[in-house]
């Protein structure tokens, strides 16, 4: 059984086709451009790849053309998309409306677009990738939506809640939804796994630290709080986001500079974080290398990230009162050995103890804790596709 997982923004569209007889990625791609002009780039899983330039006027276009990427082009990997049992849509905001992953029924897609007033930049992408699968694909081809925010779904009303006046809670739904939570929900899975435990015994932290970054705490099973809020500005800083910060200076901006309510968003949400603060790049690797060099304001973004990642990983033990296990994830997590050393040594109170040699490890499921540790650390890749691709098959097979 094949699985096609469809990751859709409004100009652009990552997609894998998933086997599941052995979960092995047959083809994997990305439509850019969409709406604009049009290009796609595709690659099997023997190293065969295609590419070209071609009109995307709509999202129609760009299944079109990975239709014949797929089944047509040097690169193809099945004969015919009747071989693909289900389309599996990655969403960004699920709201307090869903749960767990869902069939797209016409009710759903309704839901979803209602949703787009709490991610206007995702929702409405999603919707019109949807659209133009019915479009390509016949409406008897199943579609599964899978949301970013089910998994966090379980917080408690004190961990979601905002203190604000309540009615904004009321009338707009403004409150913590969480974000990654297919990342987090994959890697607390694998964590247990390799404990070889139920994921009910364990407290668990999943660190999952790439371009957007945001930490989770998973206790009886479940995810009890996560740093992430009512969009993916939450937390702690981020390539290029703010993370967490006394609103007033924001309102103190506002006023000094005459900026918009847009202009406050475009600021937090793309001149922040590690770029705003460094001046020299959102990419943790350019930071690292200019700090290296003796750039303060590098070596301060560094310090400023590290330290707000520790603080809230200590949260999530307090809150939790414990933790079994910590897991790292995402390109920072899973290749920044010194950050997760930092993370460690700062532990030490609790019995953490770091395998120095087993952390130089990069991008590779690893236990990274000596046997001595009181708290298992581990690398864990996320894999949100196949994550994707595994719910699908379980809710068409229900
Ligand atoms: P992701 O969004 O998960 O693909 O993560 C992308 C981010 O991972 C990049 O922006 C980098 O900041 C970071 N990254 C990748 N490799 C390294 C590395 N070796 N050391 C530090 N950060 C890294």
């Amino acid at each position: 059984m094949k699985i096609f997982v469809v990751n859709a923004g409004s100009s652009s569209l990552k997609y894998q086709l998933i086997d599941m007889e052995n979960e092995q990625v047959l083809c994997k791609g990305l439509c850019e451009r969409i709406g604009v002009t049009g290009a796609i780039s595709h690659k099997a899983a023997d190293g065969r790849t295609y590419s070209a330039e071609t009109a995307m006027p709509t999202h129609s276009e760009a299944f079109e053309a990975v239709v014949y990427a797929m089944t047509k082009s040097d690169a193809k990997v099945i004969d015919s998309f009747d071989e693909v049992s289900a389309i599996g849509h990655r969403i960004v905001q699920g709201g307090s409306i869903f749960k767990g992953s869902c069939l797209i029924t016409p009710k759903a897609l309704q839901d979803i677009d209602d949703l787009g007033a709490l991610a206007p930049l995702h929702n409405p992408a999603h919707v019109l990738a949807i659209k133009a699968c019915i479009k390509t694909f016949g409406e008897e081809k199943p579609q599964v939506a899978v949301f970013d925010t089910s998994f966090h779904q379980t917080m408690p009303s004190k961990a979601y809640m905002f203190a604000l006046p309540y009615k904004y809670y009321e009338q707009y739904g403004v409150r913590k939804y969480g974000a990654h939570g297919t990342s987090h929900w994959f890697v607390s899975d694998r964590v247990a796994a390799i404990e070889g435990k139920d994921k009910k015994d364990l407290k668990i932290i999943t660190c999952h630290l790439g371009n957007g970054c945001s930490i989770t705490a998973i206790k009886d099973g479940v995810c009890i709080d996560t740093s992430m809020g009512f969009t993916p500005l939450d937390g702690f800083m981020m390539g290029t986001r703010t993370g967490t910060l006394d609103p007033s200076a924001l309102t103190f901006i506002a006023e000094k500079e005459n900026l918009s309510p847009a202009d406050i968003n475009r600021i937090c949400n793309k001149e922040s974080g590690v770029l705003g603060v460094s001046g020299v790049s959102n990419d943790n690797r350019d930071v690292a290398a200019a700090a290296e060099k003796g750039n303060e304001r590098a070596q301060l973004a560094i310090d400023m990230q590290r330290y707000q990642i520790l603080k809230f990983v200590g949260s999530y033990i307090a809150a939790m009162n414990g933790v079994d296990a910590i897991a790292f994830t995402g390109g920072i997590g899973e290749n920044d050995a010194e950050l997760r050393e930092y993370v460690c040594e700062n532990l030490a109170y609790i019995g953490a103890e770091m395998d120095k040699e087993k952390n130089k490890v990069r991008g590779e499921e690893i236990k990274i804790s000596t046997d001595n540790s009181k708290v298992n650390i581990y690398i864990i890749p996320t894999n949100e596709e196949l994550a994707i691709a595994r719910d699908t098959l379980a809710i068409i097979s229900e």
